[in-house]
């Protein structure tokens, strides 16, 4: 597992960027007065680059310095996990046109990060209705999965192929609803949207802030750090299923469920080339 940092520090005539370049990072090119690194935490002066960043952020606030961690891992990672995260890099179509879809509710809260104020922005989603879209994903041999534009990559489409491969094999969990013609309110041909079972909440306090419930649903709102493996409570997680979703509130400003697949379901989805345009993270077990 590797852990990258997007670093942004605005103004560049800071101090401290000087001396994250003298540590090796190398500064990306971009506007003159932002300073933009990608940090990889291979770098001997990781750590003591993101004491820098918080030295700004105490002396000028949050917005001087802003950081987004992501995670990469391994195959061997992958192929150990008993229970994966999945979804798509690929946002196949627009569908945010039609926010009849949605149950939308946006929350604001006050909050003060370091000497700013400032907002804590989320919303509580929930799927009314199938997906619609005028414009449909093209399907390629090495492409059979999408999300569509607006749901964070966390819905996730597929084709007749990926359907029938995923029933075929007899894998639970999964059903399948259809997209329809925004216009017509026909289902579309070769598009349906994977429908993870709704399970139990099963993440466990890991590498991310719990923050108080949703106040419409009252499910619990999870934001990752980036920082290390998620986690779940093993004994939650049900036996007899390949394919669930985790209902939580989860994301830094997306109330969108988490989809998590058994590692059955990640072999056969490695097995048939189905998986190019997935994500997959490996779930620690707590
Ligand atoms: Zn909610």
């Amino acid at each position: 597992m590797k852990t990258k940092c997007s670093l942004s520090i605005c103004p560049s005539t800071l101090p401290e960027v000087k001396r994250i370049e003298e540590m090796g990072a190398k500064r990306q090119e971009s506007l003159a007065h932002l300073a933009q690194f990608d940090l990889w935490d291979q770098n001997p002066h990781f750590e003591e680059i993101l004491e820098l960043v918080e030295i700004i952020r105490q002396r000028e606030g949050h917005r001087a310095a802003s950081t987004f961690f992501t995670l990469h891992y391994t195959e061997a990672e992958c192929e150990a996990a008993q229970f994966l995260r999945v979804r798509s890099c690929y946002a196949g179509f627009d569908s945010v046109r039609y926010p009849e879809q949605y149950q939308l509710s946006h929350f604001f809260e006050k909050v003060i990060v370091y000497k700013d104020k400032g907002y804590d922005r989320y919303e509580h989603v929930e799927q009314k209705l199938d997906t619609m879209t005028e414009k449909p994903p093209k399907w390629r041999a090495a492409r059979q999965f999408c999300s569509d534009y607006g749901s964070n990559m966390v819905n996730l489409y597929c084709s007749d192929l990926a359907m029938r491969t995923i029933e075929k094999a007899g894998l639970t969990g999964a059903s399948f609803r259809p997209v329809r013609n925004a216009k017509t309110g026909e289902p579309l041909p070769d598009l349906w949207q994977l429908w993870p079972q709704e399970c139990e909440d099963f993440l466990a306090p890991g590498e991310y802030t719990m923050t108080r419930p949703c106040p419409v649903c009252e499910r619990t709102r999870y934001v990752p750090t980036g920082r290390g493996r998620m986690r779940v409570r093993a004994e939650l997680v049900p036996r007899d299923l390949d394919f669930m979703q985790v209902p939580s509130c989860y994301g830094a400003d997306s109330g969108r469920p988490f989809y998590v697949i058994s590692h059955k379901a990640y072999r056969l989805l490695k097995d048939a080339s189905l998986d190019r345009s997935l994500i997959f993270e490996p779930l620690d077990q707590a």
